[in-house]
């Protein structure tokens, strides 16, 4: 039976961790902020933005929020993104997707100075952490990192495989697992008899938004798996990509869904807050 990585707990944790950060940076008279741009209606992202919202104030991040009509030009997206990477008071801005798709997101995530990238996804900040420099680690694969540090799970030479390739979750994480040393497979839905390839993972990471696709009969006895997807059924209940109740009992390390990774991105967006924060008044 798996340890169950525990992403509330640790989320908490690191929150209560950030506080601490935060209020050291206002008695410097420093009070982190951070700028939401959300495009149009999208449920999904409106619970996501709400919780960003909530965790800000929790650890003491100022949070402003712009709620652009889905009719909104590029230029107008554009020129808000602008003018917020020229006020100084803002540290962090993110642009929440998905985007309507009159618009350009590529152009959009180019416009946003890359000291105020706290979603990692400026060019800039993937090519530094592809160079294995210091930068803003995109939220979900950080929070990833962040539990195996935690759980002590070393990825030196370990045999790491992804599912999914998108440039939000599967490709930095799969760049974040060859920082430490991981032998990296990344499969995609062209990818031939992936159970052949899922059963050799040491870790098995699952980011491809389909419930309960990885059955026990893919996973090598005591792996660690890693469960990114958050799929919500017709009955508005969250699960996973894993089958949790019947790989539990094979896996060494699992993470819920809810209650996994989830928590763990939003605590990591905090952590890019206050480090764009502090980079911001030390030049
Ligand atoms: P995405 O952009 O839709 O990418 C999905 C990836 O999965 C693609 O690379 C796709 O392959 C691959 N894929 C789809 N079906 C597949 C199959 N049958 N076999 C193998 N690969 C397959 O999704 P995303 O934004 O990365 O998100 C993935 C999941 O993670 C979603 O459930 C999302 O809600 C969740 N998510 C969770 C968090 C969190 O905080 N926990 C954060 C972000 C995303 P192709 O490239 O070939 O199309």
């Amino acid at each position: 039976m798996a340890i169950i990585i525990d992403g509330k707990e640790l989320a908490k944790k690191t929150r209560m961790n950030l506080k601490i950060e935060c209020d050291e940076l206002k008695e410097k008279g420093i009070t982190p902020k951070l700028a939401v741009i959300m495009v149009g209606d999208n449920p999904a992202s409106k619970i996501y933005v709400r919780n960003k919202s909530k965790a800000c104030q929790e650890v003491g991040i100022e949070y402003e929020e712009y709620l652009l009509n889905d009719t909104v030009t590029q230029k107008e997206l554009i020129d808000l993104i602008k003018k917020l990477n020229a006020d100084k008071k803002v540290n962090g801005i993110l642009l929440q997707s998905p985007i309507p798709d009159h618009l350009d997101i590529n152009e959009a995530f180019r416009t946003i100075d890359y000291r105020k990238d706290v979603d990692g996804f400026h060019p800039m900040n993937v090519g530094k952490l592809v160079l294995g420099q210091d930068t803003f680690v995109s939220c979900t694969p950080y929070g990833v990192m962040r539990m195996f540090e935690e759980y002590n799970i070393d990825l030196c030479g370990k045999n790491v495989v992804i599912l999914g390739r998108s440039n939000i979750v599967g490709k930095p994480l799969a760049q974040c697992c060859l920082n430490k040393n991981a032998t990296i497979t990344i499969c995609h839905s062209k990818t031939q008899n992936i159970e052949e390839i899922t059963k050799k993972a040491d870790i098995l990471i699952s980011a491809i938004g389909k419930s309960h696709f990885v059955k026990s009969d893919m996973v090598k006895e005591g792996a660690v798996v890693i469960d990114v997807g958050i799929n919500r059924g017709e009955d508005k209940k969250i699960t996973g990509d894993v089958d949790f109740e019947n790989v539990k009992n094979k896996a060494s390390y699992i993470t819920p869904v809810p209650g996994g990774v989830g928590p763990m991105t939003i605590a990591m967006l905090i952590n890019n807050c206050i480090k764009a924060a502090k980079n911001q008044n030390q030049e």
